[in-house]
């Protein structure tokens, strides 16, 4: 089933970096921001696994304003300088990104990454106990940023065959189905890792879920190309620490990044306000503005097109449960 993408934050707000309308200079290559230390960048450069510590020319820091001028994820043209060192002399405009916003309102505080291109939630079929709920609350955090998701369910083997494992995850997961793409998998036997890896192939991804899913193990299944690079480079020059809560972004196959981002729980659902909630369901959205009322909360109104769907078995129970449930700003789940 075709999913409808809808940015509910398109990329035209004062959040996007407009690159200054520049030539490009001759010796310029095209590279990718993947590690922050204050005003030292990583750029990773595409034609091959150099990585460039990098500042900005003058020009590009007055320009700005709004956001952050650089952000890992950005799409930047840098100029080699030697040793080991680059000049950043724009930055592409930004498509999306995964941005820290302050509680009820839509200012931005951080850009934590860049032109995501999609998330992988992960979390374990056992050990801990998926919880659906937060589940949902990682998906509405996707679809409010208009990232495209995908839900990995780790320690499949935990289940006594792999088997065994994917069908309880299928069942676990059933309602999730129609809406994302589900990836059985486990980092301890080696299943489903490659699986992953095609979703993975030629995006950015950030991966994220609760602590001790397995995020790290999964990761450390991938060959972290410039891992290795990054550590050498920052030791060598002695230049800035990563001192920033921000995204690293590792590269595990050419123009294939996946990003580790330390704060990233503490995004959830900040910034998406009661009355676009229902846009962040996919199984919802067929049945938005066919209801009675144009602001209907889809809880209690009369002739509520969601409420019709939900008893003829059209949307998953639990998942309107669960949106209901946030509607009403229950906060113990
Ligand atoms: P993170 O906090 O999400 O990064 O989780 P970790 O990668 O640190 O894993 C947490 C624990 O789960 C560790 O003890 C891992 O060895 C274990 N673990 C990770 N993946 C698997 C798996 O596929 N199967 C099993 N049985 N254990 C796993
Ligand atoms: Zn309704």
């Amino acid at each position: 089933m075709a999913r409808r993408e809808r940015k509910l934050y398109p990329s035209s707000d004062k959040r996007s970096v407009q690159a200054p309308v520049l030539k490009r200079p001759d010796d310029a290559l095209d590279g990718i921001v993947v590690r922050a230390y204050g005003k030292y960048f990583d750029v990773a450069v595409e034609d091959g696994e150099r990585v460039l510590l990098s500042t900005p020319k003058g020009t590009l820091k007055r320009a700005a304003k709004t956001t952050d001028l650089i952000a890992v994820g950005d799409r930047v043209w840098v100029v080699d300088v030697g040793e080991g060192e680059g000049r950043v002399e724009a930055v592409l405009p930004r498509t999306r990104v995964l941005a820290r916003r302050a509680r009820n309102t839509r200012a931005v505080e951080q850009i934590v990454l860049a032109n995501p291109d999609q998330a992988v939630i992960m979390m374990a079929l056992t050990k801990p106990e998926p919880h659906l709920r937060l589940l949902d609350r990682f998906l509405i955090m996707c679809e409010a940023q208009g990232i495209p998701a995908v839900i990995a369910i780790n320690k499949i083997d935990l289940a006594g065959d792999i088997e065994a494992g994917r069908a309880a995850t299928l069942a676990l997961l059933a309602d999730y189905l129609p809406s994302y793409p589900v990836v059985p998998l486990s980092a301890s036997a080696e299943t489903g890792v490659d699986e992953l890896r095609d979703h993975l192939r030629g995006k950015v991804t950030v991966i994220a879920g609760p602590s001790g899913v397995g995020k790290s193990s999964v990761m450390n299944r991938f060959d972290l190309v410039l891992d290795q690079a990054i550590g050498e480079l920052s030791e060598a020059t002695g230049k800035g620490r990563h001192t920033t809560t921000a995204a690293q972004l590792f590269r595990i196959e050419p123009d294939t990044y996946v990003a580790d981002t330390p704060g990233i729980r503490a995004l959830v659902l900040h910034g998406v306000e009661p009355d676009e909630l229902d846009e962040c369901f996919p199984e919802l959205r067929p049945y938005l503005g066919h209801c009675a009322y144009s602001d209907c909360t889809h809880l209690h109104e009369p002739r509520c097109a969601v409420q019709a769907a939900v008893a003829e078995g059209e949307i998953p129970t639990k998942r309107f449960e669960s949106y209901a449930s946030l509607r009403r700003g229950d906060t113990s789940e």
